[in-house]
């Protein structure tokens, strides 16, 4: 019976992974895909509801043909667009020499992209991991080892993960409860320096901080506020770590976040953007920390892979070729002063095409209705949308988000 069962079992499996079901609509196909999915994958988020099949530049394509303006781009990952042909290429390419090896042996694109991570930013070294909350922990683990004390301060609203570790720097409360115990940082306003200043202790390993705060719905600092938290944490002994995870690679309009203050971290944490849609995290050590973690501290087996790195490379490649910093500087202003025309907002706010709407409606409900309309968006809280689009978007696509904005707003 038991056995039957399972045989049973596999072989729908296998038939539903096989058959394309050409005979069904594209509205059948999603529908069954929604019931698969809630069979089978463990069931942690709230999705939209629809199956997206294709996706170029600024645009992402249901299984009905639908297209929609995709102003999410992965959660600030695409920011060379869909697909980039350079992107694709590149991991075409690699795929046929070498896929993986492991950090057992030396491989090529790494190094590169190292070499070249060291000259965007000027940091010193690179370590490759896999995700943004994985970038967090090496960063957390590196500032363990280098000052011998574990106390982190983080900021209100700030989003650095969802690992035992990030998590605890990690601000929702909703996020964290059911997880206690973990080592949760002391959580202080943002943008608030003496406050800042009186949470760093001889005991803080840590200050860990957004350039601008993405999760936390798109909170741009004052300009003197990472210069005070350089100095608070010089004076204490405690390493800075700025989460560059979504501010990184041209999204604020500069290459890094951090450019806009001019400050230099100790630690950088990268993952998002830096690989063209494919999974990688990282952290860039300033050259007075470059030699904490010695051989055996830490380690990752698929971290900075050839396939990985190469789209890294390709991505880079990208921005630069297509000035793509220069351009999310460009269509970000554009962006904001169309909002501030055609919206009625409490606030319009970023930095390049990171930009925060805040609006007296209900955010969840304009994401349905923009989404009806051809326009995925993100809301980060009820009352706040976060609109980061692949940078190489256009005044055509601005306007017609604007629009159908417009349009929600004046729906009864
Ligand atoms: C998304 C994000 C993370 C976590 O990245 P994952 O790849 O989802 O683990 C960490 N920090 C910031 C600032 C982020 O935006």
């Amino acid at each position: 019976m038991k056995a039957e069962t399972e045989t049973k079992s596999r072989e729908g499996t296998d038939e539903m992974a096989q058959t394309p079901n050409l005979d069904l609509s594209g509205s059948e196909r999603a529908a069954l895909i929604f019931e698969r999915e809630k069979a089978a994958v463990v069931q942690t988020y709230t999705r939209q509801p629809i199956f997206l099949v294709r996706g170029s530049g600024a645009r992402v394509w249901d299984a009905s043909g639908r297209e929609y303006i995709d102003f999410v781009a992965g959660i600030a990952v695409n920011n060379v667009g869909h697909c980039h042909p350079a992107v694709v290429g590149a991991i075409a390419r690699q795929a046929k020499e070498l896929i993986h090896t492991s950090n057992l042996y030396y491989t090529e694109n790494q190094v590169s992209l190292a070499e070249e991570l060291k000259a965007l930013t000027g940091m010193d070294r690179a370590f490759f991991c896999n995700s943004g909350a994985e970038s967090i922990e090496a960063a957390l683990k590196l500032a363990r080892r280098a000052t011998g004390r574990s106390e982190i301060v983080a900021a209100v609203h700030s989003f650095h993960g969802r690992t035992l570790g990030s998590l605890g720097a990690t601000y929702k409360a909703v996020y964290r409860e059911p997880f206690r115990p973990l080592q949760e940082a002391k959580f202080v306003p943002f943008d608030d320096p003496e406050a800042l200043a009186a949470a760093v202790s001889k005991e803080t390993s840590a200050v860990v901080l957004e350039p601008v705060q993405g999760e936390g719905g798109v909170n741009v600092p004052s300009p003197g506020y990472l210069r005070a938290a350089r100095e608070v944490c010089d004076d204490a002994g405690a390493l800075l770590i700025l989460d560059e995870v979504q501010t990184g690679f041209g999204r604020t309009g500069t290459w890094f976040g951090k450019e806009h203050s001019g400050v230099m971290p100790d630690v950088m944490a990268l993952a998002k953007g830096i690989a063209g849609g494919l999974p990688m995290g990282a952290i860039l050590v300033a050259q007075s920390v470059s030699d904490v973690f010695q051989r055996g501290d830490h380690g990752s087996t698929f971290g900075g892979g050839p396939l990985v790195s190469a789209a890294a490379l390709a991505s880079i490649g990208a921005i630069k070729d297509e000035r793509l910093v220069e351009r999310s500087e460009e269509m970000g202003a554009y962006l904001r002063a169309r909002l501030a025309e055609e919206i009625d907002a409490i606030d319009v706010r970023g930095l390049g095409l990171m930009v925060g709407v805040e609006l007296v409606a209900s955010c969840p409900e304009i994401v349905n209705r923009a989404r009806e309309r051809g326009v995925l968006l993100n809301a980060t809280s009820d009352h706040v949308l976060r609109m980061v689009p692949p940078l190489v978007v256009g005044k055509e696509e601005i306007d017609r988000v604007v629009k159908v904005l417009g349009e929600i707003q004046r729906e009864p």
